[in-house]
């Protein structure tokens, strides 16, 4: 009995490219189920794992790196994707699935749960028992938490973002690659992503994958009133993030949405300006690490949702705020 963990590679940028966050914090995860030990599936890269994912898998204690280097599974195909991994679950013979709680995992997870006609919990963020497991996962964008047993002889679910920090493991391994061949019928690439085209402005994933969000709600008045939140974002690092009244006024693009209609993200922090903070926004937003919002309305879902708030006109703290950090 082992763990299998779906795991994804961080979003292209400088240098060698690694296992993103939420595979890490996964496998971290994966660390709190019995068995002997856990092993990983990495799909859609051809050629070896590098070095850095190598290292990575070591660190956090991965027994066998499964890799398919089939060059038609380099562009994304869930159903071909989720052969895979279940190929890896025949091999490993593991009695727990986990992935992120990304697009990615929850739909490649769902495929293999539906192949084994087993359920699967999407966006788990605690083990509640393991015999019988039950977990603990996030509904209606994280206003709720539900309870539910996964029992039988296959648990599959994904990890919510920030459900735990990722830590190496106190006994890394020397991981074993291990291909695995699996036979794509014509029906598994149906539907697969055919080709992908930056987004003018920039990279396409920057607000998904940005550790730091500045989010921009009606509060701020109007199109032209954004130079200091992009100042901001700039500055920390991060990306700008709108809700969807910002871009149903087309003040802004819709692939800047945050929410039920628009990206799910998990930064490390998410300062919320000028946003109501309505359950299909917070739906987008409650994987952040730490929200701060900035609000006039004390009583703002967002103000009382936050860790932090600060009461008054967006317009004024955030220029206070780029004052400070010089
Ligand atoms: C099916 C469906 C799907 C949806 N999907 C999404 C989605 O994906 N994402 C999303 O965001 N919404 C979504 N919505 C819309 C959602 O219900 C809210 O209408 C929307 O999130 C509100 O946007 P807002 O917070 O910017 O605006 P408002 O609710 O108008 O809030 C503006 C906030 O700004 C504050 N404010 C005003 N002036 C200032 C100032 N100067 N400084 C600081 N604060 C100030 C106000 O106190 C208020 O809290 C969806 C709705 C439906 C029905």
């Amino acid at each position: 009995m082992s763990v299998l963990v779906l795991v994804e590679m961080e979003d292209p940028g400088q240098g060698e490219a690694g296992l993103s966050v939420v595979a890490e914090e996964t496998l971290t995860f994966a660390r709190g189920l019995p068995g002997e030990g856990v092993h990983a599936v990495l799909v859609g890269q051809v050629g070896q794992p590098g070095e850095r994912v190598l290292a990575q898998c070591r660190e956090q204690g991965v027994r066998t790196l499964f890799v398919s280097t089939d060059a038609q599974l380099e562009r994304y195909a869930a159903l071909a994707w989720a052969r895979v991994v279940d190929a890896g679950l025949q091999v490993s013979g593991a009695a727990y699935l986990l992935g992120g709680g990304t697009p990615c995992g929850n739909e490649v997870l769902a495929h293999v749960a539906a192949i084994h006609d087993v359920p699967m919990a999407a966006n788990v963020v605690h083990i509640v028992q393991l015999d019988p497991l039950e977990v603990e996962r996030q509904v209606v964008g994280g206003a709720v938490l539900e309870r539910i047993g996964l029992g039988g002889q296959l648990a599959v679910a994904s990890v919510a973002g920030h459900a735990v920090a990722p830590a190496p493991s106190a006994e890394p391994t020397q991981p074993t690659v291990e291909q695995v061949a699996v036979e794509l019928t014509p029906a598994d690439l149906v539907a697969q992503v055919r080709r992908s085209e930056a987004r003018e402005g920039g990279d396409t994933s920057a607000l998904a994958g940005a550790s730091v969000v500045v989010g921009v709600g009606r509060g701020v008045g109007g199109a032209d009133r954004f130079a200091a939140a992009e100042a901001l974002a700039e500055r920390l690092g991060g990306s700008v993030g709108v809700s969807r009244v910002v871009t149903s006024l087309g003040w802004r693009p819709h692939h800047e949405q945050v929410g039920q209609t628009g990206s799910r993200i998990s930064p490390d922090l998410y300062l919320a300006c000028g946003i109501s903070g309505a359950i299909q926004h917070w739906a987008g937003c409650s994987s952040s690490r730490t929200i701060i919002a900035v609000n006039t309305d004390e009583e703002a879902p967002m103000v009382t949702k936050a860790r932090y708030a600060v009461i008054g006109d967006m317009h004024e703290v955030l220029p206070a705020l780029l004052d400070e950090l010089g």
